[in-house]
């Protein structure tokens, strides 16, 4: 209660950084840039020194436990009727798969919220809760239906999804993508295998995915050997959005039942890397184009709510179309930046902390 009232006082984006630990080997041989204290990340190369504040900094040795501990505020935020937003921001391979989903039974924020969302319902007696969830990717500036019927003349993966184009604002001032399938969770084990089928439904190959964030560097030394395509490394192209959707009716002493609907919306975003700044030649830069446009139309849209503009340009790109009635008002957004403990990634880092420090 008392950091729910905390997340009132500093507003509705809270932003968090999480360091991934070092996966290398020899890494012990080099000290890290990057270094935390308390709340703030500080980063030293080439004498310089650069200093970021953020609401929580979650080190190398944080577990998926203390992550959810700051979350679970934020959850009780959906159950009483706000639209809530949970982003995981940066560079491929610094953990935002790990934190969202976890692996290897290290649970990340989508299982273990969704777990909250059930005990919760299951101890309050004054209400009656439903939910349902949704999966969808925006892929080349198109929204595709993860959960959607397969259709049994299309055997490939890519087709067996339907594309979905139109994006609907509705009456009351929310957002419906429309036809976007909802199925309706009773338990974990029901949202789970929901979650998995969504997951393989994707335009990007998963496991493939996951071979490569492992690899250290990959996307650098493919790049300068001119062996780097999209085809191979798929995961930058796509952004995959999961929203679990609540229904709270309450019976009012006075009155009849109220009824309450919320958002809760679990984002992996794309890779945030700048490939445009490469400058290498050939290669097919249309995806990765298309996943800079859209974080980079996220990050204008945060730093124009946070700084309360009258306009806030929600309408510059389809992830922003999407979120746009769960990142403004009422609504809570939390923002989990991942940055690497690397030498080598210190330029990607201090893009990634530069966003940090723009949403807040
Ligand atoms: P991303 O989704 O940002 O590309 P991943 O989540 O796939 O990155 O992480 C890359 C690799 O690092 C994975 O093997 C993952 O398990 C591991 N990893 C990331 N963050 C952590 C962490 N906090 N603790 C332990 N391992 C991690
Ligand atoms: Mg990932």
């Amino acid at each position: 209660e008392a950091l729910d009232k905390l997340i009132d006082l500093k507003g509705s984006i809270r932003v968090f950084c999480r360091v991934r630990p070092s996966i290398s080997t020899n890494y012990f041989m080099t000290k890290s840039p990057v270094t935390v204290e308390q709340e703030k990340i500080v980063v030293r190369a080439l004498g310089i020194k650069k200093e970021f504040s953020v609401d929580r900094v979650f080190d190398q040795e944080s577990t998926q436990e203390d992550v959810f501990q700051e979350v679970k505020p934020i959850l009780r935020s959906a159950l009483d009727g706000h639209n809530v937003c949970i982003l995981a921001y940066g560079q491929t391979g610094t953990g935002k798969t790990y934190t969202m989903e976890g692996t290897n039974g290290k649970l990340g924020i989508v299982p273990r919220a969704i777990q909250e969302l059930f005990s919760h319902a299951s101890q309050d007696s004054s209400s009656t809760y439903s939910f349902s969830i949704s999966m969808l990717e925006v892929y080349m500036g198109s929204v595709k239906d993860l959960l959607a019927p397969r259709q049994p003349l299309f055997r490939s993966t890519e087709c067996n999804t339907a594309s979905i184009i139109s994006i609907l604002a509705t009456k009351s001032g929310s957002v419906e993508v429309e036809g976007l399938t909802d199925v309706a969770i009773q338990d974990l084990k029901k949202a789970n295998q929901w979650y998995c089928r969504g997951k393989r439904a994707r335009s990007t190959s998963w496991t493939n995915v996951n071979d490569v964030s492992s690899r250290s560097h990959w996307w650098v030394d493919d790049l300068f050997s001119h062996k780097f395509s999209f085809e191979q490394y798929p995961i930058l192209c796509a952004l995959a959005l999961f929203v679990c959707s609540l229904t709270r009716i309450t019976i009012k002493r006075s009155g009849g039942p109220t009824e309450e609907l919320s958002k809760l919306w679990l984002v992996d975003l794309g890779g945030s890397e700048r490939l445009l700044k490469t400058g290498a030649s050939g290669l097919t830069m249309d995806e990765g184009k298309a996943i800079n446009l859209s974080l980079s139309a996220l990050g204008d849209v945060i730093a124009a709510l946070r700084r309360k503009r009258s306009h806030v340009p929600y309408r510059n790109s389809k992830l922003t179309q999407i979120l746009s009635d769960s990142l403004g008002d009422g609504s809570k957004v939390l923002m989990v930046v991942h940055i690497s403990p690397s030498d080598d990634d210190i330029g990607e880092t201090v893009c990634s902390l530069s966003f940090a420090k723009r949403a807040r």
